[in-house]
C-alpha cells in the first residue's frame, strides 16, 4: 500500500492510495469525518443578550464557527486529569462584548488562548441594531464527527476507484471514442487512439458503446482517488494521518479482545 499525493494545498488535497482494497479506503475515510476530534464550541454563557436572536440559535450559530485546533495541546473532556469538569488542558473559552449598531463577525471573538482562534474572521454571527448588546462566553471542547457536524475536520471526504484504460491491437483508430468521452480520457495522436487521461474515467462505459468489440479494455484497479478538504481547524494531512492512527488504534483493541477470548 502507498500514497501518492496529487495536489495538496493545506486546506484541499487529492491523492491516491494504491494496492488496497475498498474496505480499507471506507474505513480510512470514515475515519478522516468521524475519528479525529477537533474544537469546537459547546457550551455558551449568555451575561446579556438584547439581539433579536434566541440564546439557543445565537449559541447554534457560534458552535458550527470552525476553530484552530492543536491536537497535541488539548486533551478529550472524558480522559483528562479534571475527571470532565473542564480546566485550561481541555477547553478554552472565547469571550464577545460587543453593542449595536454593527454586524459581529467570527473575528470578534476574542480567545483566553492566542493559538486557539476561529479559523476565519470574516464569519457574520449576528446583526446588532441600535442599543442592542451581546455578552457572553463560548467554551470549546473537543469532540468527534460522529457526535455534531460541529466537531467534523473536514467537509468533503471523497474517494473513487481509479480506472484501468488499455486500447488493445484490435482499435482501428475510428476516434469515436474521443468524440463520445464525456470526460476527455481519449485523444489523438499521429492518427492514433491514445489515453491521455486515465484519472478522469468514471467507468460510464460509454467508449464501448461506440467502439468495435475488444479495442477497448476498461477494468477497476486497487487504486483509489481520494479527494478531501479541510474545514479549516488543521492540515488535511494531520486529519489523514490522525485517522491512520484511530483505525490503529482501534485494530489493537480488537486485537487485545481477541487474544483474551
Ligand atoms: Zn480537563
Amino acid at each position: 500500500m502507498k500514497v501518492e499525493i496529487v495536489r495538496d494545498d493545506g486546506t484541499y488535497s487529492e491523492f491516491i492510495l494504491r494496492d488496497t482494497n475498498p474496505a480499507f479506503a471506507n474505513a480510512w475515510r470514515r475515519a478522516m469525518k468521524s475519528h479525529v476530534p477537533v474544537l469546537a464550541v459547546d457550551y455558551v454563557d449568555f451575561y446579556m443578550n438584547s439581539s433579536y436572536l434566541y440564546d439557543e440559535i445565537l449559541a447554534h450559530r457560534i458552535g458550527l464557527i470552525p476553530l484552530k485546533t492543536n491536537l497535541d495541546r488539548f486533551n478529550l473532556q472524558a480522559e483528562c486529569v479534571c475527571n470532565g469538569e473542564g480546566c485550561p488542558s481541555c477547553q478554552v473559552s472565547l469571550r464577545l462584548n460587543v453593542e449595536g449598531p454593527r454586524i459581529v463577525y467570527s473575528g470578534d471573538f476574542v480567545s483566553d488562548d492566542p493559538e486557539t482562534k476561529p479559523v476565519f474572521d470574516n464569519i457574520p454571527v449576528i446583526e446588532l441594531y441600535d442599543g442592542q448588546q451581546l455578552m457572553l462566553e463560548a467554551v470549546a471542547r473537543l469532540g468527534f464527527g460522529g457526535e455534531h457536524a460541529k466537531f467534523q475536520p473536514v467537509s468533503v471526504c471523497t474517494y473513487r476507484v481509479l480506472a484501468g484504460v488499455t486500447i488493445t491491437e484490435s482499435c482501428s483508430s475510428c476516434q469515436k471514442c474521443i468524440e463520445i468521452c464525456p470526460k476527455n480520457v481519449f485523444s489523438a495522436k499521429d492518427g492514433r487512439v491514445i489515453v491521455s487521461d486515465e484519472f478522469s474515467c468514471t467507468l460510464c462505459r460509454d467508449c464501448l458503446k461506440v467502439c468495435e468489440e475488444g479495442a477497448i479494455e476498461l477494468s477497476e484497479t486497487n487504486d483509489f482517488l481520494f479527494s478531501v478538504e479541510s474545514v479549516g481547524q488543521m492540515d488535511v494531512r494531520e486529519v489523514a494521518k490522525r485517522a491512520l492512527n484511530a483505525i490503529r488504534s482501534k485494530a489493537e483493541e480488537m486485537n487485545s479482545l481477541l487474544e483474551e477470548l
